[in-house]
This record gives structure tokens, sequence and C-alpha cells, in this order.
């Protein structure tokens, strides 16, 4: 990663704590880790998948926002690194993600409207977040996930624990939870 592709660090003071900030750029995509020091020898690292409707409206459809909430006070006691991954909609944009979520309402679940779209159930790519691993000399660490492919696609990283997020299903996100449980593998 060339130093243009990486901002300067600020201050972020959050009602969660104090943190500090830095963004990464992969082409037209603006990444950013959300940090707070010391890490430790072991720091906790939450690779989080930007969902504008979860993180920042509240939407009841998925998990993702309390998924963060939870993230960032766990980080702000113990230290640790949030990677702010924008990859909205599992990759797929939010406009497509918008689309899919219609086509939910009309009774497919979230695997058969990606597909409808043609997209697959996961568009996600990881490189930018083995870079700024990397960036960060992060070699070890305690992942905060309930999702095995990141366990996978972080291989080169030695994981020494996977620490869950347990969010309790709403009415709304149930049927969700239970795409993401029983067909995409999530350890929920
Ligand atoms: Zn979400």
């Amino acid at each position: 990663m060339d130093s243009k592709s990486i901002s300067s660090v600020a201050n972020l003071p959050t009602k969660y704590g104090d943190f500090k900030i830095q963004s990464f750029k992969e082409g037209n995509k603006e990444h950013l880790a959300i940090f707070k020091e010391p890490f430790g020898e072991l720091p906790l690292v939450r690779v989080h998948s930007e969902c504008l409707t979860g993180d920042v409206l509240g939407s009841l459809k998925c998990d993702c926002g309390e998924q963060l909430q939870k993230a960032l006070e766990l980080i702000a006691k113990e230290g640790g690194l949030i990677i702010y991954h924008r990859q909205e909609g599992r990759n797929i944009g939010l406009f497509n993600k918008v689309n899919a979520y219609a086509l939910q309402d009309k009774g497919l679940d979230t695997i058969e409207a990606n597909h409808q779209l043609g997209f697959n159930a996961d568009e996600r790519t990881y490189d930018v977040v083995v870079d700024i691993l990397n960036h960060f000399g992060i070699k070890k660490l305690k992942l905060l996930t309930n999702n095995p492919k990141k366990l996978e696609v972080l291989e080169g990283f030695e994981i020494v624990e996977r620490v869950p997020l347990v969010i309790e299903a709403n009415e709304k996100n149930r049927d969700y939870l239970k795409v993401k449980k029983e067909q995409m593998g999530h350890l929920l």
C-alpha cells in the first residue's frame, strides 16, 4: 500500500470511548481503521462490513448495527482494532442491496435475492483487510466474529481465539439470522 493511500491518524472521541481513526484507499473505496491502543500482545480485531441500513439507520433486518456497537464497546475497554470494510451489502453496493431487499419483501431469502440479481450470496474480497493488518504490524490476533469465512480469509494470520458477538434475534431479523446460520455457516 503506497503512502498516498493511507491517511493521517486522527482522534475520534465517541460515546463508547476515545478511539483513533485512519483511512485507507483501495481504488475508489475508502475504508477505515478505528482503533484503541495499546493493542497488547494479542489485539482484539473486528472486520466489520459496511451496512448503512443496520449501522446508521438501526435496521432490524440484520444484526450489523448491534455487532458494530458491541465491537466498539469491547475494543474501547480492551484495546484493539475495527476495520470498517466499505463493501456495502456483501459488496453488491447500496443500490443493489435495496433491490435485494425489495425481492426479500416478496418472500425471497437473502441468498435467493442476490442470485436473482445475478450476484453470488457473498461478493466480498479481503485484500485490503490483509493490507491494513500488515500496516498495523498485527500478526497474531483475537478475531471478533461469528463468520467462519473470515477465519479462512485471514489464514495468513495467527488467529489465537475467535470471540463471538452474540446478538439476540428479534422478530424482523430472525429469518435472516437463520439463513446466515444454516446456509452461510455462521456460528450463531
Ligand atoms: Zn446489515
